[in-house]
């Protein structure tokens, strides 16, 4: 008899979704962790008194999120404080303008009147086409889509879906331009292309979808994001699930085809029935199984898939009350010009620290606790970033110019720092083991999504299961929760 039913490598919010959900099953699982703390990206970590979020600070989609809670027979309300922020965001538009998105869609509508009176209308049509398409879609991101029948499935549940066919082939930008004539109105919109991982010009017009989910909420987790994950292991280990730490898993072994155990750093070997992957794809499958078991057309594929770029994130603790609006602050550029700095800046390699555009996080707006008494954590999420650059030598320097030119944004700012940190696509590799930093694992136009993104169910290998951002439906806290629910879904089907 194997020693575990079910073998979860990392605990991502991936591997502790699929984790929670397989020993609600009834399955005795073992969640293996190489770092010191749950979450991988969701994270939180502790700085001379400062607690700073590693990655994802931002919470959408919370129904979605509900749902695997509602699974585990609970609800995510009750195992997470979740404080909604609202305003969503200040928006700081190149020009110098500041927009601020309440909650509310109608106050929305205001705010755009104020910028271009004939882009308010425009807003309560792209919100009423969108709450359709939310409708439709809402199964895509429940469902597994391992083969050609999978996506036949969610089209025959869902039919309303083939209405939206041209937000599948046309790009997130060309939607912006078709419900909105005003640059501004657009800029302000048109950052969240970046949670796809891409431009406005590439990312598919889908995820236009985002700044309209986010009026449904947008939340942050009392005591950091690593909340999420947390509550995640909680509710796995009241039924039974254990989370090891500090414990690297080398190797998966296949005997006959089949995942039949794993191999630690140690050379300790654990058996298994089926074994759950919350690592990157790729380094599943070319470094931790090996290409020998692989048939061609898979070594083939899963060599194919590119990285989603990198963000460095600058952590820091201040010793004053930051002058800002809300808590998320969106400094933003015009879309072309985001089009632009990716062609030219980032796919050239270059990194500029005076061509920031991104997101201010005032984490201890939410919630105070993140600092000692009278002190702030701010959390800069960053342009997007090449890995190759010399990232280990330019950090010092970096770090300094960073806060110069966010101290336009904050004033006061580089008088009032107490703690920085500069975390590099090198850092977040060496740190959580994700290849080149990458901040979705592969990048998400429509030819690595749903039935072209490596499968929740190994085609390769039997016994073996994918989730997180690897898989479908592909990065952020949400979506990886539910890679999870998929993932447990199809053992308990298929084992
Ligand atoms: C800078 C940044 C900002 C982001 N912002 C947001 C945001 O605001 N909102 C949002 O929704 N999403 C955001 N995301 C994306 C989101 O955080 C991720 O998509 C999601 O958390 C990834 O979850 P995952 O399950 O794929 O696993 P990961 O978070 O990648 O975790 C995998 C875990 O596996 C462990 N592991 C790896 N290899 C091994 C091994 N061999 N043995 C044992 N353990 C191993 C790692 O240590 C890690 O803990 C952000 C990501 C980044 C990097």
């Amino acid at each position: 008899m194997a020693d575990y039913d079910v073998i979860v490598i990392g605990a991502g919010c991936g591997g502790l979704s699929a984790g929670a959900q397989l020993a609600r099953q009834g399955r005795r699982v073992l969640v293996l962790e190489q770092s010191g703390r749950v979450g991988g990206c969701c994270s939180t970590f502790e700085k001379q008194g400062f607690h700073f979020d590693v990655g994802a600070s931002l919470i959408e989609d919370a129904p979605l999120i509900n749902l695997a809670f509602e699974r585990l027979g609970t609800r995510v309300w009750d195992e997470v404080d979740l404080i909604p922020c609202d305003p969503i965001y200040t928006v700081v538009l190149k020009d110098g303008t500041h927009v601020r998105y309440p909650a509310s869609v109608r106050a929305s509508a205001d705010e755009i009147r104020r910028l271009a009176p004939g882009d308010a209308d425009r807003w309560y049509d792209f919100v009423g086409y969108m709450e359709d398409f939310a409708d439709s879609a809402s199964c895509l991101f429940t469902s597994p889509t391992v083969t050609l029948a999978d996506m036949a499935r969610i089209f025959a549940r869902s039919p309303k879906l083939a209405r939206f066919g041209p937000l599948f082939i046309s790009s997130y930008q060309d939607v912006l331009k078709r419900f909105f004539r005003d640059d501004r109105v657009r800029e302000s919109l048109a950052y969240q292309t970046f949670f796809v991982g891409l431009p406005p010009e590439l990312a598919p017009g889908l995820f236009a979808i985002i700044p309209y989910g986010e009026h449904n909420g947008l939340y942050y987790s009392k005591g950091g994001m690593i909340a999420i994950p947390v509550a995640l292991q909680r509710c796995g280990e009241r039924f039974g699930m254990e989370v090891r730490l500090n414990t690297l898993v080398r190797r998966v072994l296949v005997r006959g085809g089949r995942a039949i155990g794993v191999v630690l750093a140690d050379g300790t070997e654990i058996t298994t029935s089926v074994v759950v992957s919350n690592v990157n794809a790729r380094t599943l499958y070319l470094n931790m199984i090996g290409q020998e078991y692989l048939p061609w057309l898979a070594r083939v594929g899963i060599k194919s898939y590119q990285y989603a770029f990198s963000i460095p994130m600058l952590y820091v603790g201040v010793d004053y009350t930051p002058p800002l609006g809300s808590h998320h602050t969106l400094v933003t550029i015009p879309m072309e010009e985001m089009n632009r700095y990716w062609w030219s800046e980032y796919r050239q390699g270059r990194f500029d620290p005076q061509k920031q555009f991104g997101i201010i996080s005032w984490t201890t707006h939410s919630d105070p606790a993140l600092a000692p008494p009278g002190h702030h954590v701010l959390a800069f999420i960053l342009t997007p970033a090449p890995y190759h650059y010399p990232w280990d030598e330019a950090k010092p320097a970096l770090t300094e110019q960073l806060i110069d030119y966010f101290t336009r944004y904050v004033p006061g700012l580089a008088h009032h720092v107490r703690v920085a940190e500069l975390s590099t696509p090198l850092d977040f590799e060496r740190r959580l083991l994700v290849p080149e930093g990458t901040i979705y694992a592969f990048r998400q136009d429509i030819t690595n999504q749903t039935v072209f993104r490596p499968a929740a169910r190994s085609k390769s290998i039997r016994g073996l299961y994918l989730t997180g951002a690897s898989t479908h439906p592909g990065g952020g806290v949400p979506t990886t929760i539910a890679s999870g629910v998929i993932a447990a879904d199809l053992v308990e089907r298929y084992e």
